[in-house]
């Protein structure tokens, strides 16, 4: 500005100077001539600076005389500015990247509980589409009147459990409202339907444990009592017999119980090596010794071993695996019944053990159940039989920890077939064997 004053006063003063040396009138013609070619230049510098206010981005016009003092400094702040808008646009982006990628779901609420913002895995926890459901009350969106309670809250120390169905499958959803900035609220999910799962897994199997033990104990304990309490002379030494031998078989009842607890805890606890070459055909010989002691003579046996087959593995488990299979096959097939017991190659290079029996049959229904703990398709038959209830559920867990499959199929009343399916990198000749072990580790 100070430029623009300085050069209107040259020009007047020049003006001046002119009209006292060559006349007043043609002084004052140069000096409108001067005035005029500054209006025109102070024109041509105006729109030139208009044309940059369009495009404020690019740099300003350079040499607009008195106004680049004005637009240098105000390019200056633009420029700025425009740096710390990019900055919290970042900071921004950032963050949302952050909450995208939280394991929880989160989802922030205007002052009416409507829906602002999710992260995608809120979505997916909620059933939520981001687009259509923004500005939505959260309240019409989960419908759970467990939810509407909690979410008319006016404060919420604690979260809630909600369990949501959707296309048909239950999920088990751990929400948390806060309070936060003026008047908006957050909301956190997070998916515990495997925790919840697993929970109730193990609530079960400590009431099913105590339920197995309890039975023998109370039968036990009801004959120590007997047997305490009777004078002597009343009890034959027959009938003191008979009890003795019933509290016998209660206690190895649980004995067997407490084995099988102690084998499935060591399986979920230990370390899953590669192992060593097994000789399978030497762990079916030594079972198939144990069963024909338990069928005394009742059962056939028709055995087809492949004697160079190996297994790279855990001994002790294999062992218990085969040979609870073949237990099972005696105590599921009533006298008479034939058992075949094979162990060969498989096409694919693998191996297959199978055990199959001419016995009492499993429905359709029940397979997919009997890896579960305790569970069993005839409770009193098992227990006559000694069971535990938890030989398969074993034997899952090892042939898992061998990459290996548990094929079952039956057909009640006509007999069943249970298969051990080794993959081929299990499973070696001897020397093979040890090579794959070498592999392995
Ligand atoms: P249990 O100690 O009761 O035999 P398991 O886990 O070994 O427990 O087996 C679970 C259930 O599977 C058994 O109670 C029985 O009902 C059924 N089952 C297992 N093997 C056979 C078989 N070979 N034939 C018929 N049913 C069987």
């Amino acid at each position: 500005m100070t430029k623009t004053l300085v050069s209107i006063a040259l020009w007047a003063l020049s003006g001046w100077l002119l009209g006292a040396w060559l006349g007043a009138a043609t002084g004052w013609a140069i000096f409108a001539l001067g005035l005029l070619a500054m209006i025109l230049v102070s024109g041509l510098q105006l729109s030139r600076i208009a044309r940059w206010v369009r495009n404020i981005d690019d740099p300003p016009p350079s040499s607009v005389g008195p106004w680049d003092e004005v637009l240098a400094p105000i390019y200056r702040k633009l420029k700025q500015n425009r740096l710390d808008l990019q900055e919290r646009n970042r900071n921004f982006q950032r963050a949302l990247l952050a909450a995208e990628a939280l394991p929880d779901g989160a989802l922030t609420l205007g002052p009416d509980k409507s829906l602002l913002w999710c992260n995608q895995t809120a979505a997916e926890h909620l059933g939520l589409n981001h687009h259509q459901d923004r500005g939505h009350s959260i309240l019409n969106i989960i419908r759970a009147p467990d939810f509407a309670r909690y979410a008319r809250q006016d404060s919420w120390d604690k979260p809630l459990i909600l369990h949501l169905s959707r296309s048909g499958q239950t999920r088990t959803l751990l929400l948390h409202l806060a309070p936060y900035g003026v008047g908006q609220f957050l909301m956190v999910t997070r998916d515990i339907t495997q925790i919840e799962r697993l929970e109730n897994t193990r609530k079960d199997f400590v009431a099913n444990v105590s339920h197995e033990l309890r039975t023998p104990l109370t039968v036990l304990s009801g004959f120590v009592e007997t047997l305490l309490d009777l004078p002597d002379e009343a009890i034959s030494p027959d009938q003191r017999r008979h009890y003795l031998e019933l509290m016998a078989q209660q206690a190895h009842n649980m004995q067997a119980l407490v084995a099988d607890l102690l084998t499935l805890s060591s399986l979920e606890t230990t370390p899953n090596s590669p192992g060593s070459p097994v000789s399978v055909p030497a762990l079916i010989r030594t079972a198939l010794t144990q069963c024909q002691a338990l069928s005394n003579g009742q059962h056939q046996f028709d055995v087809r071993v492949d004697d160079t087959l190996q297994v790279i593995g855990q001994d002790i488990e294999l062992s218990s695996a085969l040979s609870n299979l073949l237990t099972n096959a005696v105590r599921y097939t009533p006298a008479g019944g034939t058992i075949a017991v094979a162990w060969a190659r498989q096409a694919d290079g693998g191996a297959r053990y199978s055990v199959r029996d001419t016995g009492i049959g499993i429905a359709a229904d029940d397979i997919p159940r009997l890896t579960e703990r305790f569970f069993r398709v005839d409770r009193g038959r098992s227990h006559a039989t000694g069971g535990t209830g938890l030989g398969l559920a074993i034997t899952k867990h090892v042939v898992l920890r061998h990459q290996a499959t548990l094929d079952i199929t039956s057909e009640p009343g006509a007999g069943s077939t249970f298969s051990i399916v080794f993959p081929a990198s299990r499973v070696g000749a001897p020397a093979r064997a040890a090579a794959a072990e070498d592999h392995a580790a």
